[in-house]
């Protein structure tokens, strides 16, 4: 795949020093965030549109990857995994997967999600999910 000079992840890859480098593979590549332990970032090697246009191959890995990583860091000592998704700002679709320690606070609050879903779009809300549902449908998945 063609580098992008001026692209922070594919930087960041190539000058990830080798002991933070988690994966270098053809579809996704992980690092370890500086010195912040049990905290990755998990990115697609191609440059992308996010997450609804990641290859098939890429996508097909993606499940297996997001739970081989959070078995790591649980035989690590953390407790939860969680998984941030970065769309917005680079050509990458990425995400942070952050460990959680037993005696750490989760790293969400709930707040600004809930007062989200305190507003009334019902009638926008269902058709959004009728529409998912023939997606689904109609891509083969059962699961
Ligand atoms: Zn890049």
């Amino acid at each position: 795949m063609p580098r992008h000079a001026d692209c922070k992840i594919c930087t960041m890859l190539e000058t990830a020093p080798p002991e933070n480098l988690v994966l270098d593979g053809e579809h996704w590549g992980v690092v370890a965030m500086r010195e912040a332990a049990g905290v990755l970032m998990v990115f697609t090697r191609d440059h992308d549109q996010g997450v609804g246009s990641i290859s098939d191959a890429a996508a097909a890995g993606f499940g297996p990857l997001i739970k081989t990583l959070s078995a790591g860091l649980s035989a690590s000592g953390f407790e939860k995994t969680s998984v941030i998704s970065l769309g917005d700002n680079a050509v990458h679709t990425h995400f942070m997967l952050v460990g959680r320690k037993p005696a750490d606070a989760p790293i969400f609050d709930n707040t600004p999600l809930m007062a989200r879903l305190a507003c009334k779009e019902g009638e926008r809300a269902r058709a959004v999910a009728g529409r998912l549902r023939d997606g689904l449908k109609n891509s083969g998945l059962t699961a």
